[in-house]
């Protein structure tokens, strides 16, 4: 290693450990591997080190030093964000907020609640639930997802369609920002105060600073939540469905509408055709009407009645798919022939969504050996977000040439979307493997915008240097 660097290294290992306190940092081998990131055939990306801060007031130190020095800041909260979020492409500072994990207060009588930024989603669920509250955002990364992350990225749960994403769910925050300077914004129901800058660092991706304190809306828990499955002849059909529920102001808080493919592969349905979970949730009164309103329109749409057995199944089942992990690698699974392992869901209104599936299956299946399917779970009255998965059979002997075909199945993917004017993403962020295709979304008029804001905040480029498609510099 050249002497400067290992020099450099201790310089920083000490103003780091007088900031933290050598506990609270490490650049030991197994510490720095824990937090490396790849996939197979990708190249490895590690930092330099790790830093744990416990008070805001060593996050905005950290950040002063970091500055100062032109070393790369990675925030980091439960690590799980896709698209390579949290790869330290640069090397530099994982700074990983998990300790800064506190419930700070609820607030009943408001349904609010204030808490550190570092907590994972079930730690906070479990605090609420004990006093009768939910925040309503359960996403299925529950258990290794966090409060920052889900802000810093728009993360959606499952009940979004009734309760809104979770950057709809922030009242106030407090931000430490690039120059070690704190700020915050009032926890009030709605302002006129110019633009709001909680949405600013909502989708930022750590480019903009540190979010370290949120004031949350939260609600009781609903009295009974019951789950229902049908079979709608084709995905047409279930996309008209739920267009017509939402317009008529009924509310699933699930509507999980799988295409025919995956309706085939995924649940393994003897009949043909694509199906739909719903779920209604609240006073058990109104959820039975609800459901016997939604079910009308079912039926008017050919749809069959499958009962609740299904849809209590999926319910009770929702995280038991992911945790534990027993699958082998998510990427290059030659047994199952999974090639693409990005998430590249997509949101639209109704008149975009069916041609979007149609259009990126076609473009996805020119590609040799692909299979494409995708549900849709997340709606608004204008419209819904489509979730592809995009496999393909032929993965390449040397795995060097694997992000080619991850790209390649990406690129035909994302062109689809753009050509239709739906979003290059509706939950699980870009990070720097979807960088790329921000022109395509904003255009260079919007990017302009967007960079402005982080030079001006970050003008040395220390926030997680690479993601968002942002300008970067080796530092
Ligand atoms: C099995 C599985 C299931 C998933 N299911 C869902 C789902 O249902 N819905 C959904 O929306 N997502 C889902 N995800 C994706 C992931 O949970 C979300 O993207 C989530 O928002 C990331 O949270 P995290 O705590 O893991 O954040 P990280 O991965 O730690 O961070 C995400 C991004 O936010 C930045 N960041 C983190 N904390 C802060 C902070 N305090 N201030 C500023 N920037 C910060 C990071 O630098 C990074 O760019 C799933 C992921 C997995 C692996």
């Amino acid at each position: 290693m050249d002497p400067n660097q290992k020099l450099r290294d201790v310089i920083v290992y000490n103003e780091l450990g007088g900031i933290l306190g050598y506990e609270n940092i490490s650049n030991n081998e197994v510490d720095l591997a824990a937090y490396s990131r790849t996939r197979p055939g990708w190249p490895g990306t590690a930092p330099d080190f790790i830093a744990w801060p416990e008070s805001v007031e060593q996050v905005a130190e950290v950040l002063r030093f970091a500055n100062t020095k032109n070393i790369p800041i990675i925030p980091y909260c439960g690590g799980e964000g896709g698209a390579g979020m949290t790869w330290p492409l640069f090397g530099g500072i994982i700074l990983d907020i998990k300790r800064l994990n506190k419930v700070l207060e609820i607030n009943e009588r408001n349904c609010t609640v204030v808490t550190q930024t570092g907590i994972m989603s079930q730690e906070l669920e479990w605090e609420l639930n004990a006093k009768g509250l939910t925040t309503a955002h359960l996403p299925q990364s529950q258990y290794i997802s966090g409060v920052g992350g889900f802000l810093a990225a728009r993360s959606t749960g499952a009940l979004s369609t009734k309760y809104g994403k979770f950057p709809d769910m922030v009242l106030g925050m407090q931000v430490a920002l690039p120059n070690g300077r704190i700020m915050r914004t009032r926890a009030v129901p709605r302002m006129a105060a110019g633009p709001d800058l909680n949405q600013l660092f909502c989708g930022s991706e750590g480019t903009l600073g540190v979010i370290t304190e949120a004031t949350l809306v939260v609600r009781p828990q609903p009295e009974v939540i019951r789950s229902w499955a049908v079979m709608m002849p084709n995905l047409h059909a279930g996309i008209e469905a739920v267009r017509k529920m939402l317009r008529l102001g009924l509310r699933p808080c699930v509507a999980r509408l799988s295409d025919e493919i995956e309706t085939d592969k995924l649940w393994k349905q003897e009949r043909k055709g694509a199906q739909l979970i719903l779920a209604f949730d609240g006073f058990a009164e109104m959820v039975d009407l609800e459901l016997r309103k939604a079910l009308e329109i079912v039926q008017a749409e050919g749809g069959e009645d499958l009962g609740s057995e299904v849809g209590e199944a999926w319910w009770t089942r929702r995280y038991t798919g992911v945790y534990p992990n027993e699958k082998p690698g998510y990427f290059n699974d030659r047994a199952r022939g999974l090639a693409y392992g990005g998430v590249i869901d997509t949101a639209g209104d109704f008149d975009y969504l069916e041609a979007i599936h149609n259009k990126m299956k076609e473009s996805v299946s020119r590609i040799d050996g692909t299979i494409f399917m995708a549900h849709f779970s997340h709606w608004y009255p204008t419209g819904g977000m489509m979730y592809p998965y995009i496999y393909n059979r032929n993965i390449p002997e040397d795995p060097t040439q694997i992000p080619e075909l991850f790209y390649k199945l990406q690129r035909a993917a994302i062109q689809a979307v753009l050509k239709l004017g739906g979003t290059i993403n509706h939950h699980h962020g870009i990070g720097f493997m979807l960088g790329q295709y921000m022109k395509g979304e904003y255009g260079w008029d919007g990017m302009d915008v967007l960079q402005s804001i982080k030079s001006a905040l970050d003008p040395n480029n220390i926030m997680n240097p690479g993601k968002l498609g942002l300008e970067w510099r080796e530092s």
